[in-house]
């Protein structure tokens, strides 16, 4: 039977990027972020959007690693994990993470070595090597032609100048058959091999290695002056939140709709003044910013929320999307209810939502329906509301 192909990979996060830490404000570099997630993250993120991959061991510095287990666990990857502890040099990291990967995943046999300094790399090379790998390379590297004209020097003089055409620059992620690198590491312990990459052991001892085209852009981030490639454009990404909220009509509280008292109309049953709609609205922004709903954020057991104005509630769910580099755009709301009618009280509801969400009246819409006298609404049992709202997220 053909041996199953059981890929992972390994960021290697270790290092102390001592040549831009300090224009770094002394972060090593694969802490630092892009798009608002540590570079190290960055690149676990695409590997695990290769479906070959099965799970990922990440090495970071020794005194980080229950901090960066904190991290990768909000980061909720998508494939099984482990943070490790790295070692002095790139070679005893990557010996480190081989040794966790197989106590940790007993049937691996390929594995895939990348720099955590290599976020740009994408999705389309990391499959490009594990593609090679699964064809039968024992060894697969990524490498580009290099364009300037290089020397061999010696005490500032010139040795030799190698053919520009046969030279490649080497990138990662690197693919091995797992065996083989494991066999090789163990090797290059005994011999005393220092090496920069995992491919000059396999060369070093022998082996073949097979190289496939790289990116340019799979640029690794090591100079001061390669800090503005992180520090791109913001980019703004478009969210969308949608909130439903419900409330009883029974003796409580005077019933308000976005923050409106509607005289006459039946008491709502709350803990806070229960206003169906800014609810709905406030668990719409939530839900753009990806966050929980206003239940968790103020629950109903806390007597300081015992009949607060929603209005308030609403401004420090705002106050929390601003912290989030949320701005929201536009408001679609829908009121849903037999009584009491909505249509008297809509234009002064809509004005209010427009203060508060600070938007023009073209960006806010309110609206109303009943259910024809079915379900609670049409029962008169209750009413209901329901909101989308869009948003622009600051990258
Ligand atoms: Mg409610």
């Amino acid at each position: 039977m053909k041996e199953s192909f059981a890929l992972y990979a390994v960021i290697l996060a270790a290092g102390a990027g001592s040549r831009i830490a300090p224009a770094a404000g002394g972060i090593p570099k694969q802490f630092l972020c892009l798009d608002g997630e540590p570079l190290y993250l960055v690149c676990a993120r695409k590997f695990c959007s290769v479906a070959m991959i099965r799970g990922l061991v990440i090495a970071v510095p020794p005194g980080e690693v229950s901090r960066c287990e904190r991290e990768t666990e909000s980061a909720l990857l998508p494939l099984p994990w482990r943070v490790i502890s790295g070692g002095a040099t790139r070679q005893a990291s990557v010996r480190n993470a081989l040794e966790a990967l197989t106590a940790w995943q007993p049937q691996a046999n390929a594995v895939l070595i990348h720099d955590a300094a290599r976020p740009f790399v994408s999705a389309s090379l990391i499959t490009a090597v594990a593609d090679a790998l699964k064809d039968g390379s024992q060894a697969v590297i990524p490498g580009i032609p290099v364009v300037d004209t290089i020397k061999e020097i010696q005490d500032g003089r010139v040795e030799r100048t190698p053919p520009r055409a046969a030279l490649r620059a080497i990138q990662t992620p690197q693919g091995f058959r797992l065996d083989i690198l494991d066999q090789v590491h163990r090797e290059g312990v005994r011999k005393g091999l220092a090496v920069t990459d995992d491919a000059a052991l396999i060369e070093g001892c022998g082996h073949s290695v097979q190289v496939i085209d790289g990116e340019r852009s799979n640029i690794k981030i090591t100079n001061p002056e390669d800090l503005r490639l992180l520090a791109a454009a913001p980019k703004v990404q478009v969210r969308t939140g949608f909130g439903y909220d419900v409330h009883r009509y029974g003796q409580g509280r005077p019933l308000k709709l976005g923050g409106v008292p509607i005289p006459g109309a039946p008491e709502v049953v709350a803990h806070s003044d229960g206003d169906v709609l800014l609810h709905a609205l406030a668990d719409a922004i939530l839900g753009a910013m990806g966050a929980s709903d206003i239940g968790t954020l103020f629950p109903d057991t806390d007597p300081a929320l015992e009949g607060i104005e929603s209005g308030i509630l609403l401004i420090e769910v705002l106050q929390k999307a601003r912290e989030a580099r949320l701005a929201v755009t536009h408001a679609d709301c829908t009121i849903i209810a037999q009584i009491p009618k909505i249509a008297p009280h809509q234009p002064l509801i809509k004005k209010n939502l427009c203060h508060l969400l600070g938007l023009s009246p073209t960006a806010v819409s309110v609206k109303a329906t009943t259910e024809e006298r079915m379900g609670f609404t049409g029962k008169k049992k209750g009413i209901k509301a329901v909101a989308v709202v869009t948003a622009a997220m600051m990258g």
